[in-house]
């Protein structure tokens, strides 16, 4: 499967939220990776159809979906960022609802609800009323109703919002086994939502598409920029005005900064070490430059 998006630009009035993004997605997860406000969900809503955008085309699999229309659609599961379940319904009702909704063959409707809420791990609540649901549950019950369409492309928008480690980690597993066969775009501004699951990184900025590549590879364009130094603790705040520290950390001997730099922030006593993705993030979207 491939889904292209090519030059697509929307703006709110004067507001331009995505500007000429272009990307292909094949099998597997793609992380949308941006700060609040830098197009994710406009993005999303473009590609499922809730907003119109002012230029550009989508493709599936070569065809323009402007074609397709509801068999595009068909293809598509879809999380929204703050989704709403009917609070009287329980899990049940609302998958059913849902079902019918997504226009499920009937005969169908109560083996695919089984399965999927054992998929997430939620059969043993499906009595429970849908507003007597842990944030945890309400996310996966989310993944759920996506899922009945049994689509080729999944789309959440910043599913873990609310979330502890433990679901965190649960949530992860999840969504890897998802995408073994399946496109999945994840949008977050949280790095670790990604980190480990992501086979291509999609980092927006101000609507526009920065770079999209594997995680190796970001990490490999970071080599030689990220820096440990430790220095006394009232030079801290001078070396936040100069440099982008990813990272503060009080030792018995002084204060550890840990510095994304293109330059050495001190020839004698900086120790160049190993970038992760949080180095990555806060070099493209962190405020303050080196140079
Ligand atoms: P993200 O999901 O990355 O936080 P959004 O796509 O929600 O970003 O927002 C991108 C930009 O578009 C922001 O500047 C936001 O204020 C603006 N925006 C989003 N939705 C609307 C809307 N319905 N009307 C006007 N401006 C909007
Ligand atoms: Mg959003």
């Amino acid at each position: 499967m491939e889904i292209e998006l090519k030059n697509i630009t929307k703006k709110y009035g004067a507001n331009t939220a995505l500007d000429d993004f272009s990307a292909v997605f094949t099998t597997g997860v793609y992380g949308l990776l941006g700060p609040n406000g830098s197009g994710k969900s406009t993005l999303i809503n473009v590609i499922v159809g809730l907003l119109k955008r002012n230029s550009g085309e989508i493709f599936f699999d070569g065809k323009s979906v402007s074609e397709l229309g509801e068999t595009y659609l068909e293809n598509i599961g879809y999380l929204p960022q703050y989704p709403k379940f009917y609070p009287n319904y329980t899990v049940y009702e609302f998958m059913h609802y849902m079902s019918v909704l997504k226009a499920l063959d009937k005969k169908d409707i109560p083996e695919r609800i089984d399965s999927l809420l054992t998929l997430v791990n939620l059969e043993a609540y499906k009595d429970r009323k849908t507003s007597a649901l842990s944030g945890g549950m309400r996310q996966r019950l989310g993944i759920a109703q996506a899922l009945l369409n049994n689509p080729r492309f999944l789309i959440l928008d910043e599913p873990t919002a609310g979330l502890d480690p433990l679901e965190r980690i649960r949530f992860r597993n999840l969504i890897s086994g998802i995408a073994e066969e399946r496109t999945v775009l994840l949008a977050t501004h949280i790095v670790s939502d990604i980190s480990f699951i992501a086979n291509r990184i999609l980092l927006l900025k101000n609507g526009k598409l920065l770079l999209m590549d594997k995680p190796e590879n970001l990490l490999k364009a970071m080599n030689g920029n990220v820096w440990l130094l430790t220095v006394s603790p009232e030079l801290v705040m001078e070396y936040q005005k100069r440099f982008q520290i990813s990272n503060v950390r009080y030792t018995e001997a002084g204060c550890e900064l840990r510095i994304v730099s293109e330059k050495c922030p001190d020839v004698n006593q900086a120790d160049l070490v190993l970038p992760n993705l949080e180095d990555v993030y806060l070099y493209y979207f962190g405020e303050r430059g080196a140079e």
